[in-house]
């Protein structure tokens, strides 16, 4: 057996280890994260040869990862039972590029000098290289499990070579001890040292000991079979890693193997951080690969509009797919988005079924996400529609029906989903655009929500019905009453007079089939609005364009049979009295702004009225 050798690392080593100790600025706690990665690798491996019987050196030691700092020595050390390596292993493994991965890696970094992402490094199959970033030296003490194989060390300052030697006293796995350089002495402090292991690698399935004691209490609970887990451990691991003390009020536990492998447990918390106006909530879901973290809230895991969950998502598939692509290309976050998206709503239709107070509890908190989806996503657009709930004339206030269930009900002619917008269920009743929908006993959603129009606006469809405003609904009510009417020439007549009379601010005026008990009604003059649209388009400050109305009269009504007699004998009054139906068409639409003018002028005619009744 050969003595101490001393090796040049081969160049493309040299390159990256330049890059890494020059360039990888932030984030170096994460050399942390890669070699107990690595001693984790090395555990699992040891227990799965162990597990199949094979002959191992050291049979009785269990596979555990123990750490030690030492702040005056200005080192650490992170030890492992796991399967060490061979000397040709300690070659080929750290003075060569063996994975596909790496060349990516490099050409990645020499891309990014000005920012570059020290959290890549474990994903390209480098990372222990990161010991570089903070040691003046690393010695590498290592026993393969392989019997007959004795002790190797092998050490390196990171610059042009490393050195390999025997190392006898050796029992099996790997040492890697780290002479910190002396502006890196933070990671030759344990408490330092402990808060680190605690963010990247709490749940790493073997035993973490730091100085003796034992950091990492809290199991990977989403890698084991949902039927062993009991819901209290749902529910301390979610106050751990949600850092809530209420419990969730959704939790979804799934693997998926196709077309990703994914391990996933999310919660949905019980409370909408963003309904107590604190502003806008953060994803705290965390991707992990097996078991250690690779980005804690990531970014892309989720469409925005599902910010409001935690937990965490693994996928086995991840660093090793990312590597062989290029890390521009984001293919592989798109997949995993699309999938675990699509099963949350999954989830949630199914609880929608199985537990409506639960899925009523979630819908009551958290709808307004679920509608910035269909506004926002296309990709769910459908899938939303589906968990969306109104109140509706056929149900009793309080209780609200799904837009399937809606179709469900619809007669056989009946075309259209109809809505109505309005601040409650009363004045939605008392609208006068749900006055036909009452007569003919159709029903029509109530919408109280102001996000709802631009909701409906942005479904459009559903079940391949159309949603449309009850105030631009194509319908007539059956039989107008026995009341005599005004004529369709009296009515025609009165509506030019109205239109001269109103001047600019209407469209047209026209006698309206759908109206029973009010006098008239405003619909929108612009086809693609509607009057509450133009309303929240204002409050944004958004431009709608002038206001422009059609005002639809009640040919049977009576203040509309006495406006066309009151013409004749006081034309002022009839005046004052038209301006006021318009204006209060509009107070019924929930679009007047400013109601001065119509309070000075209903106090006048008020003072007519009480005049004539003296006289
Ligand atoms: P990766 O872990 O992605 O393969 P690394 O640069 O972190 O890349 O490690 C390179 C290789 O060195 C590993 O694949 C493994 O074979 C070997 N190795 C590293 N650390 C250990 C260890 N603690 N025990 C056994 N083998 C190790
Ligand atoms: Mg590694």
């Amino acid at each position: 057996m050969s003595e101490s050798e001393k090796h040049q690392f081969q160049a493309e080593i040299q390159q990256l280890l330049d890059i890494v100790i020059h360039s990888l600025y932030t984030d170096k706690e994460i050399f942390i994260r890669e070699l107990i990665s690595n001693a984790t690798d090395a555990c699992e491996k040891f227990r799965f040869l162990q597990s199949s019987g094979k002959e191992v050196v050291g049979s009785d030691i269990e596979p555990k990862i123990a750490i030690a700092t030492d702040d005056t020595a200005k080192t650490i050390t992170i030890t492992d039972t796991g399967v060490g390596m061979t000397r040709e292993e300690l070659v080929e493994n750290l003075g060569t590029i063996a994975h596909s991965g790496s060349k990516a890696f490099l050409k990645q970094l020499s891309e990014q000098k000005d920012q570059p992402n020290a959290n890549l490094i474990g994903q390209f199959g480098v990372g222990f290289y990161s010991a570089f970033m903070v040691a003046q030296e690393v010695q590498v003490l290592t026993r393969s499990y392989l019997p007959d194989q004795p002790g190797h060390s092998w050490t390196s300052t990171g610059q042009g070579s490393y050195e390999i030697d025997t190392a006898p006293d050796w029992n099996r796995g790997t040492r890697i001890l780290i002479k910190l350089k002396d502006d890196e002495g933070q990671f030759a402090q344990a408490s330092h040292v402990e808060s680190i292991i605690k963010r990247y690698s709490n749940f790493v399935p073997f035993p973490i000991e730091l100085n003796g004691e034992v950091t990492n209490k809290v199991s990977a609970i989403w890698a084991r079979s949902k039927n062993e887990i009991k819901d209290e451990e749902y529910k301390e691991f979610y106050q751990f890693i949600g850092h809530d003390h209420e419990d969730p009020v959704g939790r979804l536990h799934f693997s998926a193997d196709a077309p990703l492998a994914i391990q996933a447990l999310l919660f949905v918390p019980s409370k909408n951080i963003e309904n107590m106006g604190l502003g806008r909530s953060d994803s705290e879901v965390n991707l992990y690969c097996r078991k250690v973290l690779i980005e804690p809230k990531a970014k892309k895991l989720f469409p925005d509009w599902l910010r409001f969950l935690k937990g965490v998502v693994d996928s086995e598939d991840l660093p090793l797919n990312i590597s062989r692509e290029s890390m521009q290309d984001s293919s592989l976050m798109q997949k995993l988005n699309k999938v675990i998206t699509t099963r949350f709503l999954k989830y949630l239709g199914e609880l929608s079924k199985k537990d409506v107070e639960q899925f009523n509890r979630i819908y009551d908190e958290y709808q307004r996400f679920l509608k910035e989806g269909v506004i926002s996503d296309f990709t769910h657009r459908e899938a939303l529609g589906k968990l969306l709930r109104f109140e509706t004339s056929s149900l009793d206030k309080g209780e609200r029906t799904s837009l399937s269930d809606y179709v469900q009900r619809m007669g056989e002619d009946q075309k259209e989903i109809y809505y109505v917008f309005s601040p409650s269920r009363e004045t939605a009743e008392a609208s006068p655009y749900f006055e036909v929908f009452r007569s003919k006993g159709m029903e029509v959603l109530f919408v109280y929500d102001p996000w709802d129009e631009m909701v409906m606006e942005n479904l459009h469809q559903f079940e391949e019905k159309t949603l449309t405003a009850a105030e631009r609904a194509d319908l007539k009510i059956e039989s107008p009453s026995d009341e005599p009417a005004l004529t369709n020439e009296e009515t025609e007549d009165l509506s030019q007079w109205i239109k001269a009379s109103l001047g600019d601010q209407i469209e047209s005026v026209t006698g309206s089939e759908r109206l029973v008990d009010s006098p008239a009604v405003v619909v929108d003059a612009d086809k693609t609005m509607t009057s509450n649209m133009r309303r929240l388009m204002k409050a944004m400050n958004q431009d709608s364009g002038p206001d422009k109305f059609e005002l639809e009269i009640n040919p049977r009504h009576s203040v509309i049979k006495r406006l066309h007699a009151t013409r004749a004998t006081n034309e002022d009054l009839a005046r004052s009295v038209a301006a006021q139906l318009f204006d209060n068409a509009r107070m019924a639409a929930g679009v007047v702004e400013d109601p001065r003018e119509l309070v000075t002028r209903l106090n006048s005619l008020l003072e007519t009225v009480l005049e004539e009744k003296k006289g």
